[in-house]
């Protein structure tokens, strides 16, 4: 489920991949990215309306790997 203001999208092979979780997982200054057991990435959807829109997360994956949706105008 999207947070009410924020939705973020990763690509699959992206969320797959513990190094890219990982590194998602350090930037993000309001910790939206979690790494399950095994190093696939998850989303803390509960923390998901706390983004700053800092774009860390865009600029540490491959380009158009993850997205962030404003749901306001
Ligand atoms: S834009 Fe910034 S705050 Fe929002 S999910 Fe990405 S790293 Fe986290």
């Amino acid at each position: 489920m999207p947070g009410m203001f924020i939705d973020v999208e990763v690509d699959a092979a992206v969320a797959a991949d513990p190094a890219m979780a990982k590194r998602l997982t350090e930037v993000c200054p309001v910790n939206i990215f979690k790494q399950a057991p095994g190093g696939r990435l998850e989303l803390v959807e509960a923390n998901l309306d706390e983004c700053t829109l800092c774009d860390l997360c865009v600029q540490a994956a491959p380009r158009g790997t993850v997205r962030i949706a404003k749901r306001y105008q």
